[in-house]
């Protein structure tokens, strides 16, 4: 079992990656938790295929109650949270409870939420169940919902306990949202992982890259570990966890987060943005082509959809009003070479020489 310790401010929590560790909650939860009752929320997807294995192993030593949201972003909703509330209080849950956040990165985004505003707080692990969650969203405590003026813009810094990664459960994966998540591992390796690039390029099915999951996932978690310590609370550092992120959020609210994936959007932001940055003599020449390799490798959009005026336009009042733009000012992030990124500070009326 690899164990990833994360050092904070206020608190450390360990996250556990292990091949089967699904099957070894019950045993593993006393050192992080010592009450009797246990609240596990779901989405009605992963509810089929992992809760009753879950819940009946619990069950065992606590008392356990399941609360199975629909499976999508409409769930990340304040009347969702709501709901959960009523229902956690139904069951008396308090303080000295836990909920679990098994599922992807709206499970665990939502839960989170909850677990940071029921009663003030109480705690949380994370059962993190697609790829973009193992590697990124279950990590690093920020927490939210949407709103609708925008995503994730009622939210909180809230740490999980512990975080127990299981790769075995991406098998289930549909073949989209496995290759939305490899996005983000394909952010990783740009803006710090130059080795995880080479291995990317080796490997091409999905049986290929899953044969060398645990690899993955763990050289993802040690470099959003670093830029998690580094800046817990999101106000230097961490920014370059957004690489590709700038134009991909605003492709996913132009089409109204729903004809592509999150990850998808970040493929097309990170290419997109490369290729520019590379026009404009900020990247090496050359590296925006291996990048556009590595997507169309693993079946990601390489290019933004649309080229015309009416959609380059909305791109750019959406980077206007991204909660990223402070003072008329964007931190971009770019990458020089595969594997080493820096930050490019711009007014945000020179966007478009980027978009
Ligand atoms: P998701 O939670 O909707 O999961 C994707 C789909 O896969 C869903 O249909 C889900 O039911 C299904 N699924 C999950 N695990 C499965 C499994 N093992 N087998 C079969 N099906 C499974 O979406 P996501 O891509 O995991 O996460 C996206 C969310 O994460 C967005 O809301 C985004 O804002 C958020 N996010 C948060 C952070 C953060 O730091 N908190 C970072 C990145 C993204």
């Amino acid at each position: 079992m690899q164990v990833i310790d994360l050092k904070l401010t206020h608190t450390n929590y360990n996250i556990y990656l292990q091949q089967g560790i699904l099957g070894k909650i019950a045993d593993m939860l006393p050192d992080v938790f010592s009450g009797s009752k246990i609240a596990i929320i779901t989405d009605s997807n992963v509810s089929e295929l992992y809760l009753s294995e879950l819940s009946c192993q619990l069950a065992q030593k606590y008392l356990v109650v399941e609360i199975v949201v629909p499976a999508g972003e409409e769930s990340k909703r304040l009347e969702v949270a709501a709901d959960i509330y009523n229902k956690l209080s139904a069951a008396r849950i308090s303080r000295s409870d836990l909920i679990v956040a098994l599922g992807g990165g709206v499970v665990g985004d939502l839960a989170g939420f909850v677990a940071a505003t029921y009663m003030r707080g109480i705690p949380f692990v994370q059962i993190p169940t697609s790829l973009l969650a193992q590697v990124d969203s279950s990590i690093g405590g920020k927490v939210a919902v949407d709103i609708p003026s925008g995503k994730n813009l009622v939210g909180a810094f809230y740490q999980p306990k512990a975080v127990y990664i299981d790769p075995n459960v991406l098998n289930t994966l549909t073949d989209r949202f496995y290759y939305d998540g490899l996005a983000e591992v394909i952010k990783y390796a740009c803006i710090k992982d130059a080795a995880l690039f080479e291995i990317l390029k080796q490997l091409g099915s999905r049986e290929q890259i899953q044969s060398q999951i645990q690899e993955i996932v763990l050289r993802c978690l040690n470099t959003k570990k670093h830029y998690v310590q580094l800046d817990e609370f999101d106000t230097g550092e961490r920014m370059f966890l957004n690489y590709g992120h700038t134009i991909g959020h605003a492709v996913e609210k132009y089409f109204d987060f729903t004809s592509y994936t999150h990850g998808e959007c970040v493929a097309m932001g990170m290419a997109h943005i490369t290729k520019q940055s590379e026009a404009l003599g900020l990247t090496d020449s050359g590296v925006s082509q291996k990048l556009q390799q590595l997507l169309i490798q693993y079946r990601l959009p390489y290019h933004l959809p649309e080229s015309g005026e009416e959609f380059i336009s909305a791109l750019l009042r959406a980077v206007a009003v991204d909660k990223k733009n402070l003072n008329k000012k964007l931190n971009l992030v770019l990458i020089k070479d595969i594997g080493e990124s820096f930050l490019h500070r711009i007014d945000s009326s020179d966007m478009h020489k980027f978009i």
